[in-house]
């Protein structure tokens, strides 16, 4: 399993991860990327995705402000 975490006070809302890899990311009422409940691990900032969800690298790429690690 790949961990996610999405640092939702850099997050400026812009959408790419929610468009990369929708199976994982989607943006809450305030426009903060969140981890979708499924793969969500507590709060809704973390998460834990099977490590054959290729689109979590492309999504931390696709971050303009480098708010998604994937460790
Ligand atoms: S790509 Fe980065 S800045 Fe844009 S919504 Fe996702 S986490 Fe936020």
């Amino acid at each position: 399993m790949k961990d996610v975490k999405i640092d939702q006070d850099t997050c400026i809302g812009c959408g790419a991860c929610e468009s990369t890899c929708p199976e994982v990311f989607e943006l809450n009422a305030e426009a903060k990327s969140t981890v979708v409940e499924e793969y969500r691990s507590g709060k809704e900032n973390k998460g834990e995705v099977p490590d054959d969800v290729d689109c979590v690298e492309d999504a931390e790429n696709a971050c303009p402000v480098d708010a998604i690690s994937v460790s």
